[in-house]
């Protein structure tokens, strides 16, 4: 069986490292535009402290399927000798200066503590403990310490799988892939003029899914969200285990080693796939950021990023084969989880093209609830 990736984001890799695992004939097809979303992660993994998560179950159960996917899958890289993946349960704290506000959290992932135990410890913090975790926060805050959070980064776990996938005999091409069809079945990808043939083509890419589906009459919805994040370094701080931190809104905070601290994000709908550092964008991140953690005032600033959301009105992701056209796989739409779901998202498309069974019910992924074909 030969298959064609088209995108190699934290999707894509994750799907091309599991076929090929499966001793699968993969060729990876990537154009790596700019704004490339899981390039810009921030790389929180911690589905557990989000309360809008209530309003869409069908994303909790699938982020958090993701978060606990994470430790096999990072043990199944260290066995093919890929372990420069970046991935630490460094715990994150959700912080508030409303004690009633930290209660209804508490109370929240204590709830889902008790179905998913991956989830970890959860201890209340004084002000002066959580500012003991990260010293500079705002010395008004108390928090809610959950232990099982993770970071990764982006690209080093991007690297690693698509590295594995490699190892595993996974072919690589660079370039801009358009699909070809015959008689409502996919055939394969032309790429610079050439034409590769494949028995099925998964569709991993990321923002820009809606050029690769035109051409086949299938309208998936899916529109970029600009996100700019900002890399700080905070000279003569160990920031290698330093929490996570998640103020309740759309900003955060996400300590890397070597003294990073990386604070975002914007979340601009409508910029379109517009590359650029804004003013008002740097404005946003930098002000929430200092709001939280005054004490990073005196960092360097050391790089902004900007990446493309694939972000659906709906929120819930698009997974699953198209019926109309056979040897279709559809994983996109991952919104600001991408990075939690990804691997485990590229695992389920790798079982749908094999046809085996899954572990999670698909129905509410099912790209046709959008697609007009
Ligand atoms: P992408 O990573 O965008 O990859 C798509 C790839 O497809 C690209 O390389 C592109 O070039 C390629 N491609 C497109 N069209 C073609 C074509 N025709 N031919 C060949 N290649 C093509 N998630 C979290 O879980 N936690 C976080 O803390 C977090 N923070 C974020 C912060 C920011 C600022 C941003 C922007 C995102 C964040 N996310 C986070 C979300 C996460 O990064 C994304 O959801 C995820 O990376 C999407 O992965 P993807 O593989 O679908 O798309």
């Amino acid at each position: 069986m030969k298959v064609i990736v088209v995108g190699a984001g934290i999707v894509g890799a994750s799907t091309a490292y599991h076929l090929a695992r499966e001793g699968v004939e993969v060729v990876v097809v990537d154009y790596l535009h700019e704004g490339q979303a899981t390039a810009a992660g921030a790389g929180i993994v911690c589905p557990w402290i989000s309360s809008g998560d209530d309003n869409h179950p069908d994303l909790y159960t699938l982020a958090n399927a993701g978060a606990c996917y994470y430790p096999s899958l990072i043990s199944m890289l260290g066995q093919d000798g890929e372990t420069n993946v970046s991935y630490r349960l460094v715990g994150a704290m959700a912080v508030n200066s409303d004690e009633a506000k930290l209660d209804a959290i508490e109370q929240m992932v204590r709830k889902r503590q008790s179905e998913t135990p991956e989830v970890g410890e959860i201890r209340r913090l004084s002000p002066a403990e959580a500012q003991a975790l990260f010293p500079p926060l705002n010395s008004g805050l108390g928090a809610v310490y959950v232990t099982g959070a993770a970071r990764v980064d982006g690209k080093l776990m991007r690297d690693a799988l698509n590295r594995a996938a490699q190892k595993h005999g996974a072919l690589y091409q660079s370039g801009e892939a358009d699909l070809e069809a015959k008689d409502g079945k996919v055939v394969g990808v032309r790429v610079k003029g050439q034409f590769i043939s494949a028995d099925a083509v998964v569709v991993t890419a990321g923002a820009w899914i809606s050029k690769v589906l035109e051409p086949l009459g299938i309208d998936v919805s899916i529109v970029p969200q600009r996100g700019q994040i900002i890399h700080l370094e905070v000279p003569g701080h160990d920031t290698s285990n330093w929490p996570v931190i998640l103020p309740q809104n759309d900003h955060y905070l996400v300590s890397f080693d070597h003294s990073r601290v990386v604070v975002g994000a914007t979340r601009e709908t409508g910029a379109g796939f517009d590359y650029r550092v804004t003013t008002s964008g740097v404005k946003e991140v930098l002000d929430k950021a200092l709001s939280i953690a005054p004490g990073l005032a005196n960092g360097t600033l050391k790089e902004i990023r900007i990446g493309f959301r694939p972000f659906g009105k709906e929120l819930s992701p698009l997974i699953g084969l198209v019926p109309s056209m056979e040897g279709l796989v559809i994983a996109n739409g991952l919104g600001a989880s991408g990075l939690t779901m990804g691997p485990y998202v590229g695992l389920t498309a790798a079982n749908l093209v094999l046809g085996n069974e899954l572990d999670l019910d698909l129905t509410p992924f099912n790209p046709l609830r959008k697609v007009t074909v």
